[in-house]
């Protein structure tokens, strides 16, 4: 992430690249600003910038060895550090328990959410922490010497949800930092910050993104065509995360939507051999994703129901309407009780990691006798 991948944002990527141009780069910098703003990107670009072995005036070369490690998210002298779920049992204590799937999810959304995250980590209403044993870390790495003899830096993410241990923990290294190490902070709501930390910290405010600025970042990063990244940028009320959930999310019910027809279809007709190849096919997509379809196939069962007694279906698309007028006489009164049941083990068992091929042979087979009572 580059500052020439973020379209806009004009005033705040001069306001970085003076403080680069004119060496007054604080030690401990504050951007702040409402989710999906862009802040999180500026902040990104920014530390490549600062690890740059040949920087011009307002990029980094993006071809050095460090800007190749930075690409990758694989400088060693560029830490993360951002809430996590805390459990022992989980080994998940700082923040670096948790940067693979910090990194990947990244990488894929471009961006980052609260929930999104907290979603990857396994419960989206669960709140995360800064504690104080992530406090401990950084202070562990930071007072390391540089890998490559340069700049240190770390990017802190919603430091408003670090606790007081942690931040009273952090208190002396954010005023005094050992030389060429510098905090980058990004925070969605700067009055939940501690006001002992906010105190220290030099602020950048950045305002929300534009319609236009965002149907561009639509475009270049997930190939969308200009009609439809303007639809959604416009209902993404200047928020690129909710922007980029909105699109992988219309992605991934369109994937459920078509697996979910050819799977009825399959079990309906009991063709077994194509619904073994379904089944291989199927398995392939991924544990978190195959809970994600067996959500959805319960909300089309209890559509069904809904569309049987004459209640309106909600929330669906044309096409779901339309296959589901046909399908609803076969999930009725004398099977959803069972069905429902099916699903629901069906999903505690893969979070309890069962083989999904296995167990999606075994739902199918049910669903062959079910949908015909
Ligand atoms: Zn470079």
């Amino acid at each position: 992430m580059y500052f020439s991948d973020l379209p806009g944002q004009e005033t705040t990527k001069t306001q970085l690249t003076d403080l680069f141009k004119s060496n007054k780069v604080p030690h401990a910098l504050l951007l702040t600003g409402l989710e999906g703003c862009g802040h999180l990107q500026l902040a990104l670009s920014f530390s490549g910038l600062l690890l740059c072995e040949n920087p011009n005036e307002t990029d980094s070369c993006k071809n050095c060895s460090s800007c190749k490690m930075f690409e990758k998210f694989q400088h060693p002298d560029l830490h993360f550090s951002f809430p996590i779920h805390l459990s022992k049992t989980e080994h998940s204590e700082i923040s670096d328990d948790q940067r693979a799937s910090f990194i990947e999810i990244l990488k894929d959304f471009k961006c980052l959410g609260k929930k999104t995250w907290y979603s990857k980590m396994g419960n989206e209403n669960k709140q995360g922490v800064i504690g104080v044993k992530e406090s401990q870390s950084i202070l562990n790495k930071l007072n390391l010497k540089s890998f490559f003899g340069g700049r240190k830096l770390l990017i802190m993410w919603m430091p408003e949800l670090m606790n007081v241990q942690a931040a009273n923990k952090l208190l002396k290294l954010i005023e005094e930092p050992p030389q060429e190490t510098y905090f980058i902070f990004i925070s969605n709501d700067q009055s939940k910050i501690l006001p002992t930390i906010n105190s220290r910290l030099q602020n950048i405010s950045v305002p929300k993104m534009i319609d236009t600025e965002i149907a561009t970042f639509l475009k270049t990063n997930f190939q969308l065509d200009s009609a439809l990244a303007e639809k959604i940028a416009i209902n993404s009320n200047g928020n690129l995360n909710k922007a980029i959930c909105a699109h992988l999310e219309s992605g991934s019910s369109e994937l459920n939507r078509s697996l979910f027809v050819n799977w009825m279809r399959l079990c309906y007709s009991r063709n077994i051999a194509d619904t073994i190849d379904w089944v291989n096919e199927f398995s392939k997509i991924g544990r978190e994703q195959i809970k994600d379809f067996i959500s959805y196939a319960l909300e089309m069962y209890r559509q069904c129901i809904l569309g049987n007694f004459k209640l309106s279906m909600k929330g669906l698309n044309e096409s779901e309407e339309s296959f589901l007028e046909k399908f609803k006489p076969f999930v009725n009164h004398k099977n959803i009780s069972e069905i429902n049941s099916v699903m629901n083990e069906a999903y505690y068992h893969l979070e309890r990691n069962a083989n999904p091929k296995i167990l999606m042979l075994d739902v199918s087979l049910q669903l062959y006798k079910l949908l015909r009572k």
